[in-house]
């Protein structure tokens, strides 16, 4: 048995892994990237594709320069992107959004691809071919064992970082409770009800598709959405997802029941790759991050943090600088001599604090879980009678409306976009009356309240784990309060 000893050991070769792998080795950290796929498949993982603002340093911070990547014309290949629709075919809804940031779709074969290389280029060690099946222990995590090229190997480090992807197998294989940690460990293992399922498949029309500048989303029953997301104006990425909580749906059945009325999808063919048709699926986490993402020796990043837009489902641009937060953090953790459970805490401090963006997902949440408590048509008539600039605020394409002012202008908004867009024929296919849906209405409102609670809340991330207890004793307040407020029982409650 081959033993390999590491500073850091980074399961995943995805984007949080590449992020957390290249910053930590660009410090000059000795670092391993495991990866159960060959090399030649490293990056080719189940996505949308769509991706916010590739060139903003805040999204992608590190050493890894997503300038040449968003250069690299086999990456980017839509560059066009500059309206996210909402379509309700059945309520012959059609909403606009335009998108100020700049949005676009990748290859994401290829950006994974360059990604790996880009790691490898800062002095990452890559090992392909090897499944991680244990995680060794010993009051903190020491390593982990797997199969490599089919034979077993050990790996010892001082950190684990954990980037295996949402539902990380490597969760269920450490123990908490028996780390070394001054009061009750902290880390929080999430719950599968917190994921979705969701699968895509490239798909190539004879015919550009009139919506090619656009990322299009459609509502589907069980939470779910379906979306066409085009790479050129004649490959399109069309996928569907569905939360766990739900009842499950065969996924490709639906896809195809879905496009097979679709003119445009009429003699359409799917695309292949490695010789195969190109349709993969995977979970997704719909949650938010994580209330803690460090053990002793040990660090959770990207999806295995929740790291993911609780409402859209995306997550390339949080596993992007949670990787980097993880990275950053392992390598300080390290200098210092202390890789501890608060000597890792800076990865969570980082995150909510500092660059805050897992501060605004983690209270997006309530949006997720207000939508849950509603039934699926009810939902897509809030969503037809909500006005765009709420639905942006929502979906986090703006940060515009930030001031109570403008919180109160949104919400007159509703109601006045309520009378005047009622069509009562609409509702009646739906089965619902006007009294439920203005209290549906009502409770988006609400919960928009209950929104600026958890931001400030989260803004107040404590800065070591001496004061987490009574910081999470006060989130849970918040918790109970919006549950309360929206009349949720408990065994509805998603947390
Ligand atoms: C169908 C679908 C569509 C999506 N669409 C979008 C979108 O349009 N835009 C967007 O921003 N986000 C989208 N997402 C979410 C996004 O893909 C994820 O948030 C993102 O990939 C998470 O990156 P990650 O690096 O954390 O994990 P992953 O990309 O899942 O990478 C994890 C890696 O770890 C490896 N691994 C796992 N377990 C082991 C093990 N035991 N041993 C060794 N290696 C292991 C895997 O092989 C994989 O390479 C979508 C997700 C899905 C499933």
């Amino acid at each position: 048995m081959v033993r390999n000893q590491y500073d850091v050991i980074v399961v995943g070769g995805g984007i949080a892994g590449c992020f957390a792998a290249a910053t930590a080795a660009a410090e000059g950290i000795d670092v391993v990237q495991l990866e159960r796929k060959p090399r030649e498949q490293g990056g080719f993982i189940a996505c949308g594709d769509a991706i916010k603002s590739p060139r903003d340093p805040q999204n992608y911070p590190g050493p890894i320069d997503m300038d040449a990547i968003a250069d690299d014309e086999a990456v980017l290949v839509d560059n066009n992107i500059d309206q996210i629709e909402y379509w309700d075919e059945e309520l012959g809804v059609r909403k606009v959004l335009p998108y100020k940031d700049s949005s676009n779709v990748v290859d994401r074969y290829e950006f994974g691809q360059r990604l790996l290389e880009q790691a490898a280029d800062c002095g990452v060690e890559q090992h392909y071919d090897t499944v991680v099946n244990e995680v060794t222990q010993n009051g903190q995590v020491t390593g982990v064992k797997a199969v490599r090229d089919g034979e077993p190997v050990t790996y010892e480090c001082d950190v684990l970082i954990d980037a295996a992807g949402a539902q990380s197998i490597l969760q269920d294989m450490v123990s908490f409770e028996d780390l070394d940690t001054p009061g009750e460990p902290t880390f929080e293992v999430p719950h599968y009800t917190h994921f979705g399922s969701a699968y895509r498949e490239i798909i190539e029309t004879e015919q550009p598709v009139e919506y090619h500048n656009a990322i299009v989303g459609k509502p589907l029953e069980e939470m779910g959405y379906i979306w066409y997301f085009p790479r050129t104006p004649t490959q399109i990425n069309v996928g569907l997802g569905f939360q766990m909580n739900k009842e499950p749906i065969p996924l490709a059945d639906r896809l195809r029941r879905d496009i097979e009325h679709r003119h445009e999808y009429q003699g359409a063919t799917v695309a292949e790759r490695f010789g195969n048709t190109n349709k993969l699926g995977a979970a997704i986490a719909l949650r938010r991050p994580l209330d803690s993402m460090v053990a002793p020796g040990y660090l959770a990043t990207g999806g295995a943090a929740g790291t993911t837009h609780p409402i859209t489902g995306k997550g390339i641009r949080g596993a992007a600088y949670s990787g980097y937060s993880a990275g950053r953090a392992a390598t300080q953790a390290i200098e210092d001599g202390d890789t501890s459970e608060a000597g890792l805490w800076e990865h969570n401090r980082w995150l909510y604090r500092e660059h805050g963006e897992a501060a605004k997902l983690a209270s997006w949440d309530a949006y997720n879980v207000a939508a849950s408590t509603l039934d699926v048509n009810t939902l897509r008539a809030v969503a037809a009678l909500l006005p765009e600039a709420e639905i942006r605020e929502i979906v986090g394409t703006s940060t515009e409306i930030d001031s109570l002012k403008s919180k109160l202008l949104v919400g007159t908004g509703v109601l006045k976009n309520f009378v005047s867009e009622y069509r009562k024929d609409s509702f009646e296919t739906l089965g619902m009356s006007k009294r439920d849906l203005l209290e549906s209405i009502r409770n988006v409102r609400k919960t928009r309240n209950h929104v600026a609670s958890y931001q400030q809340q989260y803004e107040a991330y404590p800065a070591d784990p001496s004061t987490f207890d009574t910081w999470l004793a006060e989130r849970d307040r918040i918790d109970q309060t919006f549950y309360d407020d929206l009349g949720i029982p408990p065994s509805e409650q998603k947390y």
